[in-house]
């Protein structure tokens, strides 16, 4: 493992670090935390400046209007960029989106990507992953899914109910996993665009932290007829083609996560450098030191934990070992890191003058969303014991 970062990717990490300083955060104020939107017109103008920064999409190839880094350098990147929440959307590298794009890019055909891929990587449609479904359905366990597709002559009919499926409310599109004709082996992937007949968007449900435009979202699929060639890939590759979203997405989140760990330890540094207690600042009581150094030792170790995953899935090695352990501790991280944060400012950390408590909140997401951590615990257990992996 490369532990020397190359120079054009220091350099931009540098060049992003400014930019979201000066473009990004200030306008984090500008951003309703109970609908998940900010004014429509602020973020044009903010995504123009990103696009003449020339930092738009950075995780495409160059001939894709990004950045034409490898996973390596896209980690680097994303976790400087996370330290603000309202970046990766202003971007145009959010969950699920950049997931999304990831997937079409590597499983689209020129027709799918022409419809699909390009408006979404230029910024004009949003789109939405439709996997998860309410009890009995799939949830931490796939292998429970109910969607079902039934082949009739040139097309499918839909039918399902799914939920928490992200950005779906006003998505131009959806990504939605199936099984065809109730058969579980043949599961796959289906684009179905949301002025589809037989398609309802119920409810964006109401959840404890913020959200990006779209919400989380309840979704039915009545009788949705679904042409063929909406299909991405062939009948039967809806669980490899999931791994090659999932995967990626996992850590992508984990390299945002990081960024969110840096700030709120930034957020609490600066307090505890001025504020005074007992007749010393804050930051010289060992107590709250301690706290700094476990932070510090905990994102280290889930920034080498997500380089790692990173530089496997680079070379195309297996890493669903590594991403599970990078997926477990950054989001357990996060959460700690933003609890400390929130105990060292105070009551000032409490309340919403920051955002620790925006932090706090979305945080707790992290455990659950892209499987909890139980599952990834699972996946780490399974494969020590089957000796694929060691300690
Ligand atoms: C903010 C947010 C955004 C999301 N976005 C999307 C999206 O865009 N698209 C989408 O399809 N889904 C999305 N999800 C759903 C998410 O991926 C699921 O919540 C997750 O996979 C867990 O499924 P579940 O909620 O049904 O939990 P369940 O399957 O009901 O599991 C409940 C709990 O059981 C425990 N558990 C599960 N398995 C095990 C095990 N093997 N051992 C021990 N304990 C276990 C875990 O603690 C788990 O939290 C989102 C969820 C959230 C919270």
């Amino acid at each position: 493992m490369e532990f020397d970062i190359p120079q054009n990717v220091l350099e931009l990490k540098e060049k992003v670090r400014l930019f979201i300083n000066e473009n990004i955060i200030p306008h984090e104020s500008s951003y309703d935390y109970t609908t998940g939107r900010m004014p429509e017109d602020l973020v044009r103008e903010i995504r123009q400046k990103v696009k003449s920064a020339n930092l738009w999409t950075p995780h495409l190839p160059v001939s894709e209007g990004g950045l034409g880094l490898d996973m390596v350098g896209t980690a680097i990147i994303f976790s400087e960029l996370g330290r603000s929440f309202i970046a990766p959307y202003l971007f145009n590298c959010d969950a699920p989106d950049e997931g999304n794009m990831h997937l079409l890019h590597v499983a689209a055909n020129e027709r799918q990507k022409e419809i699909f891929y390009k408006p979404l990587i230029d910024g004009k449609i949003r789109s939405g992953f439709a996997m998860t479904e309410p009890p009995p359905g799939a949830g931490a366990d796939p292998s429970s899914l109910k969607t079902n597709a039934v082949k009739q002559g040139n097309k499918f009919i839909l039918n399902g109910h799914k939920w928490y499926c992200t950005g779906a409310n006003g998505a131009k599109f959806l990504i939605v996993m199936a099984k065809v004709n109730d058969s579980f082996r043949k599961t796959s992937i289906f684009l179905v665009p949301t002025d589809s007949p037989g398609y309802k968007m119920v409810r964006e449900i109401g959840v404890m932290g913020s959200h990006g435009p779209g919400g989380h979202c309840e979704l039915t699929f009545t009788d949705v007829e679904v042409p063929e060639e909406n299909m991405l890939g062939r009948i039967g590759e809806g669980f490899s083609l999931s791994q090659v979203r999932l995967g990626p997405a996992r850590l992508t989140h984990c390299m945002r996560w990081l960024g969110l760990a840096r700030r709120s330890m930034e957020i609490a540094m600066n307090y505890a450098k001025n504020r005074e207690v007992f007749g010393s600042k804050l930051a010289e009581h060992q107590g709250i030191q301690w706290m700094f150094s476990e932070s510090a030792l905990e994102i280290e170790s889930g920034y080498m934990l997500t380089l790692k995953a990173a530089h496997l899935l680079r070379s195309e090695k297996d890493a669903r070992h590594a991403i599970s352990l990078a997926k477990w501790q950054v989001s357990e991280t996060l959460n700690k890191c933003v609890d400390r944060a929130i105990q060292i400012c105070g009551s000032l950390g409490y309340s919403q003058d920051l955002k620790l408590e925006l932090f706090y909140r979305d945080g707790r997401a992290a455990r659950i969303a892209d499987g909890p951590s139980e599952v990834h615990k699972m996946v780490v257990f399974r494969g020590l014991f089957s000796g694929k992996h060691e300690f």
